[in-house]
This record gives C-alpha cells, sequence and structure tokens, in this order.
C-alpha cells in the first residue's frame, strides 16, 4: 500500500529530513550564498533547523497545525538574514492551513504549500523571475495543482514537485537578482545559482523521499 495521505508522523519525518538535508548541504548552501550575497544561508538554515529538530520530541502528541507553526516560529527567532523571516511565514502559513489535523491528503498538502508560498510573496515581495526561493516554490505549486487536476498519487505528486523545484532552482543560475542582498550586485548575479531556491528545493525533496520511504 502506498500512503495517500501524510500523517503527523510524515510530517514531522519530513521536517527531520529536511534538517538532515539541510545539515549535508550546509557547506554547499554557503558557498553559493558567498558568490552573490553574504556567506551565511548555510549557516542560517542550519542553526534555525537544528532549533527545530529540538522542538519536535515536545511536538510528538500535536495537530500538524501546532507542528508548523512552532516550526515557523522557531526558524523567526533563530534564523537570522532574509531566508529566517520568509522560510518562518512559509511554515507558518502552512500551519494556519492546517489547525488541528492529523493528517494530510494531497489536496491539504498543496492548500497549506500555497497558503506558506503566498505567505513568502506577501512578505518578501519577490516575482518570478527575480532570482529567489519563489522561483523554485512557484514551479513546485504549480506541478502540485497539476497532478491534483490529474488525479495523481501523493508520493508520485511530491516527486513532481521536488523535480519542478529542482528546475526552477537551476534557472536561477542565469537570472539577474532583483530582491535581497544579491540584488546589490546587479549584473554581476547572473551565473550563480540562487541559495534560497536550493534550499527550498531541498525543502520539497525532503518530502518526497519522506513519502516514498513511508510506501
Ligand atoms: P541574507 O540574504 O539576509 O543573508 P540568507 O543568505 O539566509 O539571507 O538567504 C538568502 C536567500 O533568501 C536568497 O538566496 C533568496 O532566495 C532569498 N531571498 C532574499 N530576499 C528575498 C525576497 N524578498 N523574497 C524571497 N526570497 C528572498
Ligand atoms: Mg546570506
Amino acid at each position: 500500500m502506498t500512503a495517500t495521505t501524510l500523517s503527523r508522523d510524515a510530517i514531522l519525518d519530513w521536517l527531520r529530513a529536511f534538517a538532515t538535508l539541510i545539515d549535508e548541504n550546509q557547506d554547499y548552501l554557503t558557498q553559493l550564498d558567498s558568490a552573490i550575497g553574504d556567506a551565511d544561508h548555510g549557516v542560517n538554515m542550519h542553526r534555525g533547523m537544528q532549533a527545530v529538530i529540538g522542538k519536535l520530541p515536545g511536538l510528538a502528541d500535536k495537530d500538524i497545525g501546532t507542528i508548523l507553526k512552532t516550526t515557523g516560529m522557531t526558524l523567526v527567532s533563530t534564523v537570522g538574514g532574509a531566508s529566517g523571516p520568509l522560510y518562518g511565514t512559509l511554515f507558518l502559513q502552512m500551519g494556519a492551513t492546517t489547525a488541528n489535523k492529523l493528517e494530510l491528503t494531497l489536496p491539504d498538502w498543496t492548500t497549506a504549500l500555497e497558503a506558506g508560498i503566498n505567505g513568502v510573496i506577501t512578505r518578501g515581495k519577490a516575482e518570478p523571475g527575480d532570482k529567489t526561493m519563489i522561483d523554485a516554490f512557484g514551479p513546485a505549486l504549480s506541478a502540485l495543482k497539476a497532478a491534483n487536476d490529474n488525479g495523481t498519487a501523493l508520493s508520485e505528486a511530491l516527486r513532481q514537485s521536488a523535480q519542478a523545484a529542482e528546475k526552477g532552482r537551476d534557472a536561477t543560475t542565469p537570472l539577474v537578482a532583483r530582491k535581497g542582498r544579491a540584488s546589490y550586485l546587479g549584473e554581476r548575479s547572473a551565473g550563480h545559482q540562487d541559495p534560497g531556491a536550493t534550499s527550498a528545493h531541498l525543502l520539497l525533496k525532503a518530502a518526497a523521499d519522506t513519502v516514498e520511504k513511508l510506501a
């Protein structure tokens, strides 16, 4: 039987999987940020996700909304820079749409991610093509919506959204940054992959990997 929903335990597994991917890619993310930023994206995300990991034991019996809201608040309070408030908002908004839920269907997950991404857009004002995390999140959300329309199974839908995020991440390389620190470089920001789009792909890959393991 393949899983048709994300249980609370799956959500906790997803957060752990994301923390692990951030840990494994910390130096890579920081390296990317050293080219067009201030060399702290890996350190920032690692600090934040380690703080989240520390909170998980106390969240094991809570609803998904509480788990995600606590994750968001933890990121806001522990991660400096642009990415802390932006990832914090993503999780806070995901938590708001999943209040009291103990499992998420594919439509629930899609609704939650859409609310989260809209929160990031409201807060950061980035548009597609500005060379930010939105360039990975946007295509991932479109892929999820298409999967909903096509009746695609949960695990395949999450894989497709991760693949769309990966493509979106790769497509940031030639772009000139129009938001965040990288925008200070103007044309010189072109030719470098965006760090935030890179971590955003890891978030969606963690979800796909987690559900694949549930099968
Ligand atoms: P900082 O830029 O403050 O040092 P980080 O290095 O942790 O913060 O994160 C940088 C990433 O944040 C960028 O690669 C980009 O993807 C993302 N980012 C920056 N500004 C915005 C914004 N306004 N909207 C969306 N994402 C943004
Ligand atoms: Mg930085």
